[in-house]
């Protein structure tokens, strides 16, 4: 469907057309009526479906289309989102549909001076992107006033809650005004998601593009069985002999993701590590070298996973598998975004068999498994229990003989 029928007037369309989009998503098409009624919406959209856009056109046409006072402005709209990385993404969305508007905005998230912040802030903004820590020092600090929010809308919500952010983001809708619009969007439903709804939306509209708990069909899904050993080799020797120029690797921890892209490093290939304990620079820097080609590998742990939006991705590889079953799912959803086909590749050793298996069952199928020549598993090798400080879930727990590998 055109963009063209969907109610959003001439200076959005100017906008859509400019960013190259002709034809509306599934979630886009749904969403962008609906919001314009300034209905609340409750949407389980995954990334790569063109979910920023979905909530961000509808947006900013609401917003524009209501008598503001340019020489004082308000915060009208607010976007919660998991990580800084998202709330970039977002925010830059935001700038880019909204360039030929006379709209406002700004991102804040943590790990940054505040004090640019602040003096954004007090310039006057309409629209705010933020991570919920930050938002909160700011709301400490009395540096923002949220009593004029008109749209609150949160984005990723299963994550934030999978981060821990509830009491935060309670805490936050608390100096928000009662009467206003709702959006929550989620990759993943679950009982946690749908408390938080009800306590949130008033009658929503329940939009739904991809079936729950499924992975995006234009993604190819491959296991290769391998020693735990022998992971780093295998990985270096698929990156070279298959000439990938761009891949994404995720490991669990965060000392697994330096030290992996260290090795790479040592063989040959340009890799860099991104994760929670590097700096907002340092992120900003590693995404922005692999984006353009200057670095071939990126290692990232889950924290890292959502918010990236690499158009065109074509390798994501899980290095170890995620130790819950929805994050599998989360970090494939990095490749085969927008049409463009995606390959997913996980290396699994002895020790992950039960977490493969829990994926399966997520997934409802079953994954290929490719033993690469020279990397058969050694069947004597014994499952040794994961250690995983990050451990949010259950797998910590010796695994259980009876899985096996399917053969080749
Ligand atoms: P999202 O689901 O918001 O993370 O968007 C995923 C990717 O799809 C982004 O790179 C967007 O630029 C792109 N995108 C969003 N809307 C459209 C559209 N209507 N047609 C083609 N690509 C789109």
């Amino acid at each position: 469907m055109s963009f063209d029928k969907l109610g959003l007037s001439a200076e959005i369309l100017r906008a859509v057309t400019e960013g190259g989009y002709s034809k509306a998503t599934p979630v886009q098409q749904q969403a962008i009526p609906v919001i314009l009624e300034g209905r609340d919406v409750m949407a389980g959209a995954q990334t790569g479906t063109g979910k920023t856009a979905a909530f961000t056109l509808p947006l900013l046409q609401r917003l524009n289309s209501q008598p503001q006072d340019k020489q004082h402005r308000v915060v009208r709209a607010l976007i919660l989102t998991p990580t800084r990385e998202l709330a970039v993404q977002v925010h830059e969305s935001v700038c880019t549909y909204g360039k030929h508007l006379p709209l406002k905005s700004t991102v804040i998230y943590g790990g940054v001076n505040i004090a640019s912040q602040i003096k954004k802030l007090r310039q006057g903004v309409d629209i705010v992107v933020a991570t919920p820590g930050r938002l909160l020092d700011h709301l400490g600090q009395k540096t923002l006033d949220l009593s004029n929010v008109e749209i609150l809308t949160l984005d990723e919500a299963d994550r934030i809650l999978d981060m821990g952010f509830i009491r935060d983001v309670r805490r936050i809708i608390g100096f928000l005004p009662r009467q206003r619009q709702n959006l929550l969007f989620f990759a993943t439903f679950s009982n946690e998601i749908k408390e938080l709804a009800n306590g949130l939306l008033n009658s929503p509209a329940l939009i739904e593009v991809a079936r729950r708990n499924t992975a995006a069909e234009s993604v190819t899904q491959i296991i290769h069985p391998v020693d735990r050993a022998r992971k780093r080799e295998l990985i270096s020797f698929l990156i070279g002999s298959k000439n990938w120029k761009q891949v994404l690797i995720f490991t669990r921890t965060k000392h697994g993701a330096n030290r992996l892209s260290q090795q790479l490093e040592r063989d040959g290939l340009s890799a860099s590590a991104i994760h929670g304990n590097k700096s907002q620079g340092a992120r900003t820097k590693a995404l922005a070298n692999f984006k353009s080609g200057t670095v071939r590998v990126l290692v990232a742990t889950d924290v890292a996973s959502r918010g990236l939006n690499i158009d065109q991705l074509p390798h994501v590889v899980n290095f170890e598998l995620p130790a819950l079953p929805e994050d599998y799912i989360h970090r494939i959803g990095r490749t085969g975004r927008a049409g463009n086909e995606g390959e997913a590749i996980s290396l699994v050793c002895v020790d992950e068999l039960k977490l493969l298996s829990d994926i399966e069952k997520l997934l409802k199928k079953t994954i290929p498994q490719v033993i690469v020549p020279d990397y058969e598993p050694d069947p004597s090798i014994q499952p040794a229990p994961i250690r995983n400080k990050t451990n949010r879930g259950k797998s910590s727990s010796q695994p259980k003989r009876e899985h096996k590998y399917r053969g080749r």
